[in-house]
C-alpha cells in the first residue's frame, strides 16, 4: 500500500470518530511515525501530505531531519537521554516524552527560545513504560514553572497493548481528565491544551476520548520492511 492509500484510510476512520463523538476532525494532528522505516518511505509519507513526523530515537530522527529538514514538523516522542538534548534541540518542533526535572533543567539550560513540551505520564502503571504517575502529574508541571523554556503543551500517554477497548478507554479518559485540571489551572507556563495518545491499534477510542496528537506508524507507513 503507498502511504497516500493508508492516510486516506486513516482520514476515514477519524472522520468516522469525531462523528462518533461529536468532534471536528481539524482538531486531530496525524504525527506520522517512521522508525521502523526508510528515509525514502518518510519522504513519501511528506508528500503524500503528512505533515507532522515522530521518531523516537536519535540516530533515526537526525537521518531522517537531514534528508527532510523543514518540509515536515518534528516530534520526538522517545526516550530522551539528558545528554543528548544538545543534538536535537535546535531541529525539533514538540518533546513527547517529558518525564523528569532532569531533563527539562538540560532543555531550558540548551536552548534560546521556548520549546514545546508534552509530559509523559505513565496512566497504566506498566514497569515497563516511562512517564510519570498521575498522582505526580500535578506538582511536577508546578515546578517546571522553574524552567522559563519549558511550555507545557499537553500531555502524552501510550495506552497497554491490548484489545480490549474498556481498558483502553480507562487510560485515555484518566489523561483527559488530568489534562483539564491542569489547563483548568491557567498556568501561563502551561496551556496545557493537547493530549497526544493512540497509535496504529487504538487511535480510534483515544479520538473518541479526546485526542488531539495521534501517533501513527505502522498503519500509516507500515508494513515495516524485515
Ligand atoms: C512506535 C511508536 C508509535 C507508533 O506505533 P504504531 O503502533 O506503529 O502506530 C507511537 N508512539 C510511540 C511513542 C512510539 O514509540
Amino acid at each position: 500500500m503507498t502511504v497516500a492509500e493508508n492516510l486516506t484510510q486513516i482520514q476515514e476512520n477519524i472522520k468516522h470518530a469525531c462523528e462518533k463523538a461529536g468532534r471536528d476532525p481539524e482538531d486531530i494532528t496525524i504525527i506520522g511515525v517512521t522508525k521502523y522505516v526508510t528515509i525514502e518511505r518518510a519522504i513519501e509519507a511528506v508528500h503524500s501530505g503528512v505533515r507532522h513526523l515522530g521518531e523516537n530515537r536519535m540516530e533515526g530522527f537526525l537521518e531522517k531531519h537531514e534528508n527532510i529538514g523543514e518540509q515536515a514538523i518534528w516530534h520526538f516522542i522517545g526516550t530522551l537521554q539528558s545528554r543528548k538534548v544538545k543534538d536535537i534541540i535546535d531541529k525539533i518542533d514538540y518533546i513527547h516524552s517529558l518525564d523528569r526535572k532532569s531533563l527539562a533543567k538540560e532543555i531550558n539550560k540548551r536552548t534560546d527560545k521556548p520549546v514545546d513540551c508534552f509530559v509523559q505520564v505513565n496512566v497504566s502503571g506498566e514497569e515497563s513504560k516511562h512517564g510519570l504517575q498521575l498522582e505526580e502529574v500535578e506538582s511536577f508541571i508546578d515546578t517546571l514553572q522553574n524552567y522559563p523554556k519549558i511550555r507545557v503543551v499537553g500531555l502524552m500517554t501510550m495506552a497497554p497493548h491490548v484489545d480490549d477497548e474498556q481498558i483502553l478507554r480507562n487510560v485515555f479518559q484518566s489523561l483527559h481528565k488530568i489534562k483539564n485540571t491542569i489547563q483548568e489551572k491557567g498556568w501561563d507556563h502551561a496551556p496545557c491544551q493537547y493530549l497526544s495518545m493512540g497509535m496504529s491499534n487504538d487511535y480510534q477510542v483515544a479520538i473518541e476520548e479526546g485526542a488531539t496528537h495521534i501517533r501513527i506508524g505502522s498503519s500509516l507507513v507500515g508494513p515495516y520492511e524485515e
